[in-house]
Formats: C-alpha cells, structure tokens, sequence
C-alpha cells in the first residue's frame, strides 16, 4: 500500500502561444479546468498505475474540495484520511501553458496550509500499513517532517519529490529514503547548477552528504540521474534517458513520475526497473494536456513499456 499526504487543488489552466513577460496580455487564449495539487496529482497517478492508494490531504468546504474527493473516490483512492476545512478555500492553482508545452504556475493554497501534523495521528493505522510513503513540499514543512518520522516509524520507504523548491531542515534529511528533486530544485537545495551528468552526481553527492541513501534528479527529456550510496563513501551513479515523444504539456511530468516511481516501489520491484515504468508513464503524461486528467493507466504504461 502506498500513503500520500499532500495537496490537492483546482487547476485553472490558460492555453496561450506564449507565455506572457510580466505587465504583457496574450490575448486568444482558451481556458479549461482540472484538478491538480502535487500530492493529488501523484496519489491518482499512482492509483492508475495500480496501487493501493491512501491520501491525507484537506480541502475546502466549497464545490472544487467536493469534486476533488468525488475524483479520489472515481480513481479508487482511498480518502478516509482527508479532511474538510471549514473557513480555508480549497486550493487553487494558476496554471499558463504556452503552445511550445512550456508552463508557469502561481498557487493560492488555501485549506493545504491548515494540513497539521494532528491530522496525521489520526491517519496512523495508514502509515502502519504502508510500505513506501510519498510526500511533497506544498503542505506545511512540520507536516511534511512528522510524516518522514511516522513512515520511518513504520518501516517504511520514505520519498520526498521537494517541490516546489524550498529550504529544507537538516533534521529532514536523515528520516528520507529517497529525494527525487528536479534539476531547478536539485540546484535550490545544493548550490550546484544542474546540467549535465557530472554536475547532478555532484549534486547528489550534496543530498546524501545530509543523509538521504537515494536520489535521483529528474532531468525532464534529458532523464533521470540515479545515485545511490554504496557503503563507506562509495557512490554509484546511473542515467537513465527519456523516452523520446512529443510533449504538449509537462505540467505534471514530475507528478505523474513520482507517483508511479512510488506504485511500482510498492510492487517490491527493483530501483532501475521502477524508474523505467515511471519514465514510461511521465512521457506518455507530457503528450497529453492536464495535470491528473494527462496520468496514464496501467494498460496504457504497459503497453507503452513493453513496445
Ligand atoms: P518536473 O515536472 O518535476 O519538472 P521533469 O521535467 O524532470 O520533472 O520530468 C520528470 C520525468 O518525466 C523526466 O525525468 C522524464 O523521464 C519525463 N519527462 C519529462 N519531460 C519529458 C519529455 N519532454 N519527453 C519525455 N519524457 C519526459
């Protein structure tokens, strides 16, 4: 079983040529809406890749926290553990998505704020049954820590995708399995510009410095970078080229990765392996607009895998 205790939003996406500079008007755009929010985004898209879902995440007592639960409960995700703030919104992201596939994302995020550590107790006959637990950085940083302690608790694979970018605690560093940072984020957390092979090992070598054993940048259609600590300073490092498609939308290149990264861990199948059927499932989301409308299903990944 898989548990994701993250956000949830409406996405409220504007397809434009381009992507307006600040104080310029694209005009003839065309509007739609989605639900989006990291942690929703990676549960559904691990729900679809065929694991046993559980979600800890708070939404608004408005229409958009209603039709995400009713989402969830379609994707067969289960919601016992989210919750219902009465006075916050439910969240809500601006998504502009330019016709090259390029995006630019501002995120109002209304009830994840009020996602407390207290609401995790509740949840800890989840956190007992689960062997990988996913979490993400757009819920309150004492949240996301009590979590990596709960599932450390539990024995389980803790993975932190740190997005968006932020500052993180030390302390943090040691209750992770696994960090899964995109090359932006990857430079956030470490100070070394991410470009290439050498300089995401460099970078990875940062991260485990602070105590994580796995990491792995996500270098959109240059990839994966995996580095691994071996024992006694020793660390082996492998990438992994993407798949190579024609990408519409990557709004949730990463989402769809990570939650799939973390379906198929729950398989009890082998790194290297689970990193290809995430890649698989990230190049088939990117030719697709939308963030949880574009996570493929099992038969689609498979199919795509094996072909
Ligand atoms: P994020 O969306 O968090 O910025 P990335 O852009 O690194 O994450 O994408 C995550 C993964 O999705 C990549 O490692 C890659 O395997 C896959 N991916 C992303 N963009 C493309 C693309 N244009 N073509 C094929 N695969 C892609």
């Amino acid at each position: 079983r898989l548990l994701v205790v993250g956000s949830s939003n409406t996405d409220m996406i504007l397809q434009v040529q381009n992507l307006p500079r600040p104080g310029e008007t694209v005009l003839g755009g065309q509007f739609s809406t989605a639900p989006g929010g990291k942690g929703a985004n990676q549960a559904v898209a691990a729900a679809r890749a065929g694991a046993d879902v559980s979600l800890v995440a708070r939404v608004g007592r408005d229409s958009f926290g209603e039709q995400a639960l009713a989402g969830f409960a379609g994707d067969g995700i289960d919601t016992r553990h989210c919750s219902v703030d009465d006075s916050a919104p439910s969240g809500v992201a601006q998504i502009l998505v330019s016709a090259a596939g390029e995006n630019c994302i501002g995120v109002a995020p209304g009830a994840n704020a009020t996602l407390a550590p207290r609401h995790l107790d509740s949840a800890s006959e989840a956190f007992r049954k689960c062997a990988v637990v996913l979490l993400q950085l757009e819920t309150p940083l004492a949240t996301v820590e009590r979590a990596a302690a709960l599932g450390r608790d539990a024995d389980a694979v803790v993975i932190l995708n740190p997005a968006p970018a932020c500052e993180l605690p030390d302390s943090l560093y040691p209750l992770l399995d696994m960090i899964t940072p995109n090359e932006t984020e990857a430079e956030h957390l470490t100070g070394i510009r991410v470009t290439d092979e050498s300089s995401a090992a460099a970078a990875a070598r940062v991260l485990h410095k602070r105590g994580v054993t796995t990491v792995l940048i996500t270098r959109g259609a240059s990839g994966v970078y995996l580095s691994r600590e071996a024992g006694q300073n020793a660390v082996t490092g492998e990438s992994f080229p993407a798949f190579e498609v024609d990408a519409v939308d990557t709004t949730a290149a990463g989402d769809v990765f990570n939650g799939c990264l973390a379906a198929a861990l729950t398989r009890g199948e082998t790194l290297e392996r689970c990193v290809r059927f995430a890649q698989a499932a990230a190049a088939l989301s990117v030719q697709v607009l939308g963030a949880q409308t574009s996570a493929p299903d099992i038969a689609a990944i498979d199919a795509f895998f094996q072909s």
